[in-house]
């Protein structure tokens, strides 16, 4: 199989959208890559006392719009091209929902699953003694995102208001509640992604109370299991996986039942009445809505021709490979692209950056009240965009984040 590299496809993705929106060379080679990159190589002591080294990184793809914002990663196959990716999704991400914010991404290569949680700590503290004068409210905002949490970011921030002697909550998102996290912020990512879906079933007359599909049951693939039913009235749950299986139930899982096995045992494996299937089935089954929520380069030309579903929603970050994007578009499925589909989570720490900034917090109606226009209003202009300029999904939400960001960097007169 082949491997991709991330940052080569977000840098096509950027060619492609600046040919539709004729920027000049300047500004394609200074979007072509992150603005600041930082490396770091941090010893952390381990349980059996010895010493492990740990290679981590924090980039800052583009701060023209505002303050570097994007998650910190935990992964054993993290790679500097893979932060890059995507950190400069992130930044495209942010522009689609017309955030005042940049992108950035943090990522340390480490297997979380092989780590203590007091390991997980001090690698959390660790990497914010070394990063602590590059991030700030004013200059990078990390959140959690793969195998990441609410703890980690309680950590992180706790070291962070250490080292500067201050109270300063909004440095770090998607915190606990307790400690200056937004109500709502766990579950944006995917209610944000059934928004985009409610209003293509809206728009375009699909029926979302057929049979839908995860790919991932991380934090955002178990959210959209209960909200797909909650926001859209209905669908039935008929397959999910996780790294450890693939389960399928053709009259559909009990949701609820299925996130709770999940979070007891860690994984959906053995779960009563699934039937195991192929992971790569999964992403091939009849059904109404696809999400995956996974990883990277799920969807290629090798398996796009043979998906089956009317609507594809990426709550993952770049699942879907440029070629297949040509071929699902051929296909007539309607794609609702990452930097669009998985911008609820990034809105909502927006949110929680507000509201920490004056110490006065909103109701969970007016945190989901306010996700639920960003997020409308963006997938309407992306639309629009798509119609306009007669183009592919993906490249539609492209037009719309890298014109506001280019618009930016011309206005400050970098290009
Ligand atoms: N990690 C999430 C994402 O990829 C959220 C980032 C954030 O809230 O800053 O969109």
């Amino acid at each position: 199989m082949e491997t991709y590299n991330s940052f080569k496809i977000t840098q096509q993705q950027l060619r492609e959208a600046a040919k539709v929106l004729n920027l000049d060379q300047s500004t394609i080679d200074l979007l072509s890559w992150p603005q600041k990159e930082f490396k770091y190589t941090l010893p952390v002591k381990m349980d059996d006392g010895k010493i492990k080294i740990f290679h981590a990184y924090r980039i800052q793809y583009n701060h023209a719009r505002g303050p570097a914002k994007g998650g910190i990663r935990f992964h054993p196959e993290e790679t500097v091209d893979t932060i890059r990716a995507l950190a400069a999704w992130m930044t495209w991400k942010t522009a689609v929902v017309d955030l005042p914010l940049g992108g950035g991404k943090g990522g340390i290569k480490c297997n979380p699953k092989e780590m203590s949680k007091r390991e997980l700590e001090n690698l959390s503290r660790e990497y914010i003694r070394a990063i602590a004068t590059h991030i700030g409210i004013d200059r990078d905002i990390p959140a959690p995102d793969v195998y990441t949490n609410p703890q980690t970011m309680a950590w992180m921030m706790d070291e962070y208001e250490t080292l500067t002697n201050k109270h300063q909550p909004g440095v770090f998102t998607d915190k606990p509640e307790q400690v200056g996290g937004t109500e709502g912020r766990r579950d944006a990512t995917a209610r944000g992604g059934v928004i985009t879906v409610r209003e293509a079933c809206k728009t375009y007359g699909y029926d979302p109370t057929k049979d839908y599909a995860i790919q991932g049951f991380g934090n955002a693939g178990q959210r959209a299991a209960l909200l797909h039913q909650e926001i859209l009235g209905g669908g039935n749950l008929i397959a999910v996986s996780d790294s450890k299986a693939a389960i399928f139930n053709k009259n559909g899982f009990d949701a609820k039942e299925l996130v709770k096995y999940k979070l007891t045992t860690g994984s959906v494996y053995n779960f009563p009445g699934g039937e195991s299937i192929d992971h790569n089935d999964l992403l091939e089954l009849k059904v109404e809505v696809l999400y995956p929520a996974a990883l990277e380069n799920a969807i290629t030309k090798e398996n796009a021709g043979k998906i089956k579903a009317k609507v594809i929603c990426e709550l993952a970050n770049g699942p879907t490979t440029p070629e297949a994007d040509i071929i699902l578009q051929e296909k007539g499925i309607h794609l609702i692209p990452d930097i669009l589909a998985s911008a609820g989570g990034v809105t909502v720490s927006y949110f929680e950056v507000v509201q920490d900034s004056y110490s006065y917090f909103w109701s969970e109606e007016q945190v989901h009240q306010r996700l639920d226009q960003k997020l409308t209003k963006a997938y309407h202009s992306v639309q629009e965009a798509i119609n306009d300029k007669k183009v592919h999904p993906r490249l539609g939400a492209m037009v719309v984040g890298v014109a506001r960001v280019a618009q930016a960097c011309k206005l400050r007169g970098w290009v």
